[in-house]
């Protein structure tokens, strides 16, 4: 008996040796984030935890790899503590600058389910039920994460609200509403809690200057940073987790005994299990992800009256196209302070500032004045506030040839997952995405019995779809014509 179970075990290995020589050889990477990306409003005070770790040495083993400090990989890590059965599992975070330096750390901390934006592509392309599925999934994040702050305590200001979606230009406008009705029509129950307004009332509704036409429905705003490093607290409690700030993983490589090696400038620690959680950067470990997930620039600023004056109330989030269609997203703060970022349809011409590029240490110069007098122009009431830009930062989005992120196991390398390709749009995403994720890592679970949505699946077919296709045909910077989805 105990001869069989050696034989059985020795084989056992022997298919991890050869499943792992199948492997793509080891990448190092040179998609790394760079060390002095500009500074953020949110980010003004760090948090303690900020540059943290937890031991002087990395780890040399760990259960679980983590890489990525980002919304994804702290989350990944928190639902991973909290699964049943796991209160055993080792978590070691590697992440390459501070914690939740990257997107997370420096987005517009809007809360915003799509509804009528990018849900009729994906229906169009995949059915009615794929659409469905992804508008669903994100609308449960607004009381999903409303319950774990309440929960955990969590001080992040969080506010509960209606997002406002305005065209100022007319064609647009007529546009929308013709989408808006057809998604009525469809009969998805949460349709119920949109409401579109046209003509004369619209600006008096969201009181942008100009509008023809907006639309409004419940989403939330947040403090990104401190909701992140809050739970960065919750998990470095539990003593499962061991954070490695300024620890990039610069290459992984299968350990013929079963694992993987991961190699960084401070040495190399093994794991079981890899979690890729870093976004932008993801290809540069998986280079099969290049032309999938790229790292693209976004802009983000925050404006406020002069210190001594009450700026004008705004009590709704944003999301605002002006007749010359440039879209910007907006939250108010309860400071009277602004959160406002986009304007993509300003930079886009300028492709080497924005595309493929990882470099958050500076503006992107096309846009960098976008916003100076922005509250006064586009909202009545704001003419004489002063309002002006106090802080300005950049970030690095990852952005996916079909729009959809890339969630689960990665095609041909046993043991390591993917949550990555957020496309600017995460907050409304992640945090279910990585509990997901998260049963499939600690407990085997097959993608197709979580509630992921389908069109997230990571699969060696999308895979190939942006490897093969052309840029021209992508989501990203193409038509979207590529043709393998659409039915
Ligand atoms: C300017 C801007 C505004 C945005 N506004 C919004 C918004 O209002 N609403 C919304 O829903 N989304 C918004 N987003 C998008 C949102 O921030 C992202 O979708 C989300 O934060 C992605 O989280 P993440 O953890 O996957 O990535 P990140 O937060 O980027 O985390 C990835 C981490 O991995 C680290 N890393 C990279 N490579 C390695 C390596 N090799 N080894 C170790 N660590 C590594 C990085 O340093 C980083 O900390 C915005 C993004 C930007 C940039």
């Amino acid at each position: 008996m105990a001869a069989a179970s050696q034989v059985s075990k020795t084989l056992s290995r022997l298919s991890l040796v050869k499943d792992h020589l199948q492997e793509p050889e080891p990448h190092i990477s040179t998609c790394l984030p760079v060390s002095n990306p500009t500074v953020p409003f949110w980010q003004e005070d760090r948090h303690k935890f900020h540059d943290h770790r937890s031991t002087e040495q990395i780890p040399p083993h760990s259960d679980i790899v983590i890489i990525g400090a980002g919304y994804a990989g702290v989350s990944a890590a928190y639902h991973i503590i909290k699964e049943k059965g796991c209160a055993d599992q080792s978590i070691t975070i590697l992440e390459a600058r501070g914690a939740c330096s990257g997107a997370t750390g420096r987005n517009g901390g809007h809360l915003r389910p799509d509804f009528y934006g990018h849900i009729p592509t994906y229906v169009d392309r995949a059915g009615a039920e794929a659409g469905l599925e992804i508008a669903e999934f994100e609308i449960a994040h607004v009381n999903a994460i409303r319950k774990v702050i309440d929960e955990e305590r969590i001080d992040c200001d969080f506010t509960l609200t209606r997002t406002i979606d305005v065209w100022c230009n007319e064609q647009s406008a007529k546009q929308a509403k013709q989408v808006f009705d057809q998604m009525k029509a469809r009969e998805f129950e949460y349709m119920d809690d949109a409401i579109f307004y046209t003509g004369k009332a619209a600006e008096g509704i969201c009181g942008v200057k100009g509008a023809k036409a907006c639309a409004s429905y419940t989403a939330g705003t947040i403090w990104p940073y401190k909701f992140i490093m809050s739970l960065v607290e919750i998990i470095l409690e539990s003593g499962q987790v061991n954070l490695q700030t300024y620890t990039p993983a610069t290459s992984i490589t299968p350990d013929p005994k079963g694992g993987y090696i991961i190699t960084t400038p401070r040495g190399k620690t093994h794991a079981n299990t890899i979690i890729h959680a870093n976004n932008g950067y993801v290809s540069g470990l998986l280079p099969e992800y290049a032309n999938n997930i790229i790292p693209c620039k976004g802009i983000c600023c925050r404006i406020a009256v002069p210190e001594g004056s009450t700026a004008p109330l705004l009590n709704n989030s944003y999301i605002n196209r002006t007749t010359d269609g440039i879209l910007s997203y907006l939250i108010p703060r309860a400071d009277g302070s602004i959160i406002v970022g986009g304007a993509s349809n300003v930079f886009k011409p300028f492709k080497e500032q924005w595309y493929n590029n990882i470099d958050d240490s500076t503006l992107i110069d096309s846009a960098k004045d976008y916003y100076s007098n922005y509250m006064q122009e586009t909202y009545n009431g704001w003419e004489y506030s002063e309002a002006a830009v106090d802080s300005i930062w950049t970030g690095v989005m990852g952005y996916s040839y079909d729009s959809n992120p890339h969630i689960g196991a990665v095609p041909g390398r046993q043991g390591q997952f993917i949550l990555a390709g957020f496309n600017g749009h995460g907050m409304p995403v992640i945090w279910l995405a990585s509990k997901e994720l998260a049963s499939m890592a600690v407990h085997a679970k097959d993608f197709e019995a979580t509630r992921l949505p389908r069109l997230y699946k990571t699969t060696q077919e999308r895979i190939e779809r942006a490897r093969n296709g052309r840029e021209e045909d992508g989501d990203i910077i193409g038509t979207g014509g590529f043709s393998a989805t659409k039915q």
